[in-house]
């Protein structure tokens, strides 16, 4: 049996890989980078661990547990300090801890008494017809009200897809909460009545799911992966051609042509339209250019502990747009993870761009890190210089599914019908969190098995009728 190609080495292409090649199906992993992890990078240096990008995994799903524990990892899993339950917003230039359960809720200051009755009425406001397909700005406002939209969700959407509510669809982005409405009438309604299915299912909500890293950092997860996989992972390989013949595919990349059982896509959206696709039954994949992804800055910066006026006791502090800063948040990442600086020192991780300000994540290093600074110096009380500082720019961080991304998701599952053994996975499908990442490389690779045991019958079915 050729191999199945994979293309890509971030952790949907590395999960994928690895199953299969439990399952004793041989794989090819291409990757046009240099390293395994896609957007996972975590440095080590000068006794601090910085991630530019992905920060934490939530245990959201089985998978994400039964992948760590097949790959040995579970004694260098770390879950997130309970130091670091507290979460905080920015009100009036101010950090407000977000309330921890439905009374503190009503003890808030982060919400004016009349925004808290407003979600006193929310179980009583009639679902959306199905045919209408809202904006995450829309549906908020109709549901909770403007201030929670403002302070809640603008800056929440910012914290996970560097995204903006007003163009977000609740449909396609935030699935679980347009079926709770759609199923339940109610989000508050659903929310009680949905946690028993989700037991069933064995699945655990966003907000309950616990959060890990490694000690060495997220790269510790594609690094194990890459290390059992070996030889059958190419670096510098750009795949440039996928073309479809009579008894498979192959493969070709500027260094070589190779031929395949099957092919699983799973770079970013927008460059799959880069790569020529000779298939037998033609489709376009030039839609999918149009995928956006926003551009996303971080810098993780190191300071003394006396330094930083705030008590650092929480996950981060997220920024609303409304709110007159410059960046979207920042991590306490040595909150989270006491091993991430050294010894009287704290680190931070600062995420600026995204769909609200592009410009910033594309403007220079200077400008960004004095941004940084000012806003860090307003909401933590930091004074003097940092000493640590690590800089990364995602020119396309993370796919929006923005309204009318079901077209893109049509022509995906087009895609995989018309040209039988090639297979899509990945964030711009499946979700866009690594849980997400890990459960789409998990599921496609149980498509890819189905696909070839159908060919491995097919081929039996017409031996046996030769003999006949
Ligand atoms: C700044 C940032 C912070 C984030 N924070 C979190 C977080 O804290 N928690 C969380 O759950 N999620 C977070 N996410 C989201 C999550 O990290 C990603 O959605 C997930 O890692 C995507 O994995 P992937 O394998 O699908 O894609 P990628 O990681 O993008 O990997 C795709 C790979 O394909 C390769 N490739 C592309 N084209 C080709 C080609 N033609 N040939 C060969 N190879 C190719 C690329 O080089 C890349 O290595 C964050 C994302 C970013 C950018």
């Amino acid at each position: 049996m050729n191999s199945v190609a994979i293309i890509g080495a971030g952790i949907t292409g590395l999960t994928a890989a690895w199953k299969l090649q439990q399952q004793g199906i041989p794989v090819t992993v291409y990757e046009a980078g240099d390293h395994a992890g896609g957007v996972i990078q975590s440095v080590r240096r000068h006794g601090y661990l910085a991630e530019s990008g992905p920060n934490t995994i939530l245990e959201t799903a089985p998978e994400i547990p039964a992948l760590i524990r097949d790959l040995g990892l579970e004694q260098r899993r770390m879950y997130s300090s309970p130091a670091a339950e507290k979460r905080y917003l920015v009100r009036n230039r101010k950090l407000i801890a977000l309330p921890g359960s439905p009374l503190g809720f009503f003890g808030t200051s982060l919400f004016s008494a009349n925004a808290k009755l407003r979600l006193l009425r929310e179980p009583f406001i009639a679902p959306a017809p199905a045919s209408q397909e809202e904006n995450l700005a829309e549906f908020v406002q109709r549901r909770l009200g403007q201030e929670f939209l403002d302070y809640a969700i603008n800056p929440f959407v910012a914290g996970v897809y560097a995204g903006d509510p007003n163009h977000l669809s609740v449909k396609h982005a935030f699935p679980k909460l347009y079926n709770l409405e759609q199923r339940y009438g109610s989000l508050i309604k659903g929310q009680v009545l949905g946690a028993r299915e989700r037991k069933r299912r064995a699945e655990v909500s966003k907000q309950n799911a616990k959060k890990f890293s490694f000690d060495e950092g997220l790269q510790v997860l594609p690094q194990a992966i890459r290390d059992q996989l070996g030889r059958d992972v190419l670096f510098n390989s750009p795949v440039t051609i996928i073309q479809q013949d009579a008894s498979g595919w192959t493969v070709t990349t500027p260094n070589e042509t190779r031929r395949h059982s099957g092919v699983i896509y799973t770079g970013p959206a927008y460059r799959l339209p880069q790569i020529e696709v000779r298939i037998e039954r033609y489709i376009n994949c030039a839609p999918l250019s149009q995928v956006h992804y926003p551009p996303v800055a971080t810098l993780v910066l190191g300071f003394r502990r006396e330094d930083v006026r705030h008590p650092l006791n929480g996950f981060g502090m997220l920024v609303p747009e409304l709110e007159p800063f410059n960046i979207l948040g920042a991590l306490f990442s040595s909150t989270m993870f006491p091993n991430r600086a050294p010894r009287g020192h704290v680190l931070l991780t600062v995420y600026l761009g995204g769909t609200r300000a592009p410009h910033i994540a594309n403007s220079d290093f200077d400008t960004q890190l004095n941004l940084a600074l000012t806003d860090l110096r307003m909401l933590l009380g930091v004074n003097g210089a940092p000493t640590f500082v690590h800089h990364a720019v995602f020119r396309h961080a993370i796919p929006q599914y923005d309204v009318g991304y079901g077209r893109f998701k049509t022509l995906m599952d087009e895609i995989e019908t018309n040209a039988p053994g090639l297979f899509l996975a990945g964030n711009y499908r499946d979700g866009i969190s690594l849980g997400d990442s890990i459960v789409s490389g998990h599921k496609v690779a149980g498509r890819v098995r189905e696909f070839i045991r159908g060919k491995g019958d097919l081929l039996e079915a017409v031996q046996t009728l030769a003999a006949v």
